[in-house]
């Protein structure tokens, strides 16, 4: 049959240049990736692993550590060899770590301009190294660390000041011809970052790392994340992105993954459709839709499966997607592609739900 039409989207990417970070594209019409960074010490190599591994299977596109010492350092050629998805060091302060993860063959380097110092005198050697091994850099401006001259000129890290930082420092490596780079401009106040990125995205072709940072515990550095991420990759800016949290990268990475879902930029996976239920529900829709979810933990085909708490407008959902319930009377009413397959008792729908799901997910090569 004919090739489905892919999902709509909100609007067109912005037209960024597209670089490398390992066999990860960034920019251009590359899927906007998903990021997150290890918490595990960075000498802790197995641990390091252990916990790539994990992010890998949540979804995650590229992983950064960081490397403040030169232990860490010396821990990288390991990491980056053995993780199955690119690697990205983390670098302020000591240029010699930049060289260090080139050489242990990262796919990427993070650094901070605003927090290395005489930053301007080593870009010329730190784009050499990079460009002669293929290495991208990320430049990661930060509100928290701004360039002491820019900060001294605007007297806070404003939009304007995130933006001229980066612009500054893109400039350094453009005069270097080295175009590799991606650029963030980090600030924890959503409202500053989305027009920071705005005034940034304006000013050149740049593939952009979104970020909020210190975005807070994970019911807050969610909310802010999502608000901030969607108001920008909702007009089409931003390549990547990693939702920071005060919470294990697992949930990073789930949260970003389910950003780009929500707004088409990535796949859509098992997605329950559940009502917020209200007076007229005749059934726990909060246990059902939580036990619903759980049991379909880990399926990773675009299932669509509907919980509703009554009648009223549960049969419309539920047939609207490709499996559902709607509840009423002590029973269930269990929807398969739109029609009512059968009727079961209340403390029966969970189980049934998830046999017909996990029958259905097969169907669509769940493996
Ligand atoms: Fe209320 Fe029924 Fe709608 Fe759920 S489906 S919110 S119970 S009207």
């Amino acid at each position: 049959g004919m090739p489905a039409a892919p999902p709509p989207v909100l609007a067109p990417r912005r037209r960024s240049r597209k670089i490398k970070v390992g066999t990860v594209d960034v920019g251009g019409d590359a899927p906007v990736s998903v990021q997150s960074m290890t918490t595990t010490p960075t000498t802790d190599i197995n641990a390091t692993l252990q916990q790539i591994a994990e992010l890998t299977a949540t979804g995650c596109d590229i992983v950064r550590v960081a490397c403040p010492s030169q232990d860490d350092a010396d821990a990288l050629p390991a990491i980056a060899q053995k993780s199955q998805i690119p690697v990205i060091a983390d670098i302020h302060f000591q240029p010699k770590y930049v060289f260090a993860a080139i050489d242990a063959g990262c796919a990427a380097v993070r650094v901070n301009p605003g927090n290395i110092r005489k930053f301007d005198d080593q870009v010329a050697s730190i784009a050499k190294a990079a460009k002669d091994a293929g290495v991208s850099i990320r430049i990661g401006v930060n509100a928290g660390s701004l360039d002491k001259r820019i900060m001294d000129k605007h007297g806070k890290a404003t939009p304007e000041a995130l933006v001229e930082s980066a612009v500054w420092e893109a400039s350094l490596f453009e005069e270097h011809d080295f175009h590799d780079f991606k650029i963030s401009v980090k600030h924890n106040d959503p409202v500053v970052m989305v027009r920071a990125y705005e005034l940034l995205a304006e000013r050149g072709d740049w593939p952009l790392h979104l970020g909020v940072t210190e975005a807070g515990p994970a019911f807050q550095g969610t909310i802010k994340s999502a608000t901030a991420f969607g108001a920008l990759l909702s007009r089409g800016i931003g390549d990547t992105i990693r939702v920071s949290l005060s919470a294990p990268p697992v949930e990073e990475v789930k949260v970003g993954a389910q950003i780009l879902q929500s707004l088409n930029l990535r796949p859509r996976k098992l997605e329950i459709v559940s009502c917020p239920s209200c007076g007229r529900a005749q059934v726990d829709v909060y246990t059902l839709a939580d036990q619903v979810t759980a049991g379909l933990e880990g399926m990773t085909v675009p299932l669509r499966v509907a919980v509703m708490g009554c009648v009223v407008n549960g049969p419309g959902e539920a047939r609207e997607a490709d499996l559902g319930v709607a509840s009423g009377n002590g029973k269930g009413q269990i929807f398969v592609k739109g029609e009512v397959v059968r009727t079961v008792p209340e403390d029966q729908i969970v189980e049934t739900l998830i046999a017909e799901a996990e029958r259905l997910a097969e169907e669509m090569g769940e493996p």
